[in-house]
């Protein structure tokens, strides 16, 4: 039963043909606040042959019903491996090893080549999976590459799951011959269907597809204007943004920063027009939510000022994800402060001039520095700063650079709060740096443990015992677990499995299985090396992405 307080759940009167398990492979909070999941969840509900309940797991949140059946839906209580087809919608890597422990709780074999035709159909999607599936490949019957496709232009997998499993002389008895029907679906990965050969070296060779399907699996990309556009459906206060209608009102961005795949896997941007989604945001207002408008490149919005001043001027609030310095008009600034917004989030990434310029994202410290004057004399007590650390080509004095710039910032923070008798707090939130499949980092080392360890202690050693700043780090361990699961193939399938059946402690897990995380993560790359995602096809072409990166780097080798 939908838990205290929740709206939005779908129950299909009559129930629907194909019931599927849409797993979140995480806490109830985490995955309510994610749209992917949401629209994944309307879109089946509102197809004429599908209907989804949810599943969120592990849920710690003290949900969690730990019983004989194994993982229960939200909706119905109906055991997880009753249903004949489970869509995990994965789009974090760290949550990878919750597919297999999921599948493993339901008392479904995790690997694929293990299950028999009785056994639920096992697909993935989701912004990591896209990038690159082969860490869950050995799991999986079917991956989605790209987005879910609402229009009739092109089906993607859930339609073309629907034909198929609608058809009668079709279904899952003949596993192998169903899974061939899904060879030429745009969007739709086999992994069964790929046999990776590797070196001794442990390289790949070659990847070998079955004879008719296709050397690479071109991503979907939802273009069409009769798209719909993302927006929540399902509400709870018990969730991240849970009281607020999230919007998708751009996807993707045109910026290009070398180290971001949002700018290159989403291309080409696309600009959702405010009148395709006014009508919701209106009827969320007079409910009163807060509105959320998500989108990677919000600052380059033709509409952004229309549309939050139509929900000031109609009484709301808003709240934005991550937003450029050219995003923060004065406009802007005042509709934030007016609507009571506490903080403003910036992403510099880097402080030195050089290393700005190698990850392509240039914007100037002065800019930086007058925002903050700006944000704080509107009203808007807080700044939050997020930094990478082991980026390539980063030396000591570039991360020395990041603590001269948030001294830099405090002293105009300062300056410009000490007038109106308040003083916040500056943020400063430092990552190390992962470098992410089809980005022109793809070839980039990953900074050694060491190296990331003593620049993180750099700047916290820099702004120690600063009044007003507080500087947070994530953990170098889980960075590093996200380098492998991120840049991964088939072959950590093993680690993922007894990483998802102890206590999930990574080392443990590691020492077991017969990898070495190095040849994943520190090791530099040649131009003409094959990745494990090279079995999928984003528009963007290697060899431009190579070229980014070599101009990029120059001759400086990679951190040490
Ligand atoms: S870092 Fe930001 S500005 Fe750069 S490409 Fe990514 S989303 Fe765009």
């Amino acid at each position: 039963m939908p838990r205290n307080g929740e709206q939005g759940a779908f129950r299909k009167a009559g129930g629907a043909d194909i019931p599927v398990a849409l797993v979140y492979p995480n806490q109830y909070r985490v995955g309510m606040g994610n749209l992917g999941f949401q629209f994944a969840y309307q879109y089946l509900n509102q197809h004429p042959y599908f209907s989804a309940e949810r599943f969120f797991y592990p849920d710690v949140s003290g949900q969690e019903k730990p019983t004989k059946k194994g993982p229960l839906s939200e909706e119905s209580s109906r055991p997880l491996n009753s249903f004949p087809v489970i869509a995990f919608s994965v789009p974090f890597e760290n949550d990878y090893p919750s597919v297999p422990r999921t599948l493993i709780a339901a008392g479904i074999p995790p690997l694929q080549k293990d299950r028999k035709t009785s056994d639920p159909l096992v697909i993935a999607g989701g912004v990591s999976v896209s990038m690159n599936p082969e860490p869950l490949a050995p799991f999986l019957d079917l991956a989605c590459i790209g987005e879910i496709s609402d229009t009739d232009e092109t089906p993607g997998v859930f339609q073309a799951l629907a034909d198929e499993l609608m058809e009668p002389a079709r279904g899952l008895a003949d596993r192998d011959g169903f899974l061939r029907s899904f060879r030429e679906v745009e969007g739709v990965y086999v992994p069964s269907a790929y046999d990776f050969r590797f070196d001794e070296d442990g390289l790949i060779r070659e990847i070998v597809p079955a004879p008719g399907f296709p050397g690479t699996v071109q991503a979907l990309k939802r273009r069409s204007p009769d798209s719909r556009v993302p927006v929540s459906v399902l509400f709870s206060p018990d969730a991240e943004f849970g009281e607020s209608l999230l919007v998708e009102s751009n996807r993707g961005c045109g910026r290009g920063c070398r180290f971001c795949a949002a700018g290159w896997i989403h291309f080409p941007v696309r600009h959702r027009p405010f009148r395709m989604f006014q009508n919701e945001v209106d009827k969320a207002i007079d409910d009163g939510r807060t509105i959320g408008l998500i989108g990677s490149d919000l600052a380059g919005h033709p509409d952004l000022e229309d549309i939050l001043t139509h929900i000031v001027d109609r009484g709301g609030r808003f709240s934005l994800s991550s937003i450029r310095p050219e995003g923060l008009t004065p406009t802007v600034i005042d509709l934030l402060a007016r609507t009571g917004q506490k903080t403003a989030t910036l992403a510099p990434e880097a402080a030195s001039l050089r290393m700005k310029r190698v990850i392509g994202k240039e914007i100037s410290s002065e800019t930086f520095h007058d925002l903050v004057g700006n944000l704080v004399t509107a009203g808007i007590p807080n700044v939050r700063f997020y930094f990478m650390v082991g980026l390539p080509t980063e030396t000591d004095e570039d991360v020395e650079a990041i603590v001269d710039f948030v001294l830099k910032s405090r002293k105009v923070f300062l300056e410009a709060s000490r007038p109106l008798g308040r003083i916040g707090r500056i943020g400063v939130q430092l990552n190390p740096f992962v470098p992410k499949p089809w980005t022109p980092f793809q070839w980039a080392a990953m900074g050694t443990g060491s190296v990331l360890r003593r620049r993180l202690g750099i700047i916290r050693k820099g702004l120690k015992k600063e009044p007003n700043l507080v500087v947070r780090a994530e953990s170098v361990r889980q960075a590093l677990v996200q380098g492998l699961l991120s840049r991964g193939d088939r072959r950590i399938s093993g680690a993922l499995v007894s990483n998802a059946k102890g206590d999930g402690n990574w080392p443990e897990s590691l020492r077991k299985e017969p990898i070495d995380p190095d040849f994943y993560l520190t090791r530099g790359r040649d131009y003409d090396e094959l990745f494990p995602w090279d079995v999928t096809d984003h528009g963007v072409s290697k060899r431009a992405l190579h070229k980014i990166y070599s101009k990029a780097v120059g001759d400086a080798p990679s951190p040490k």
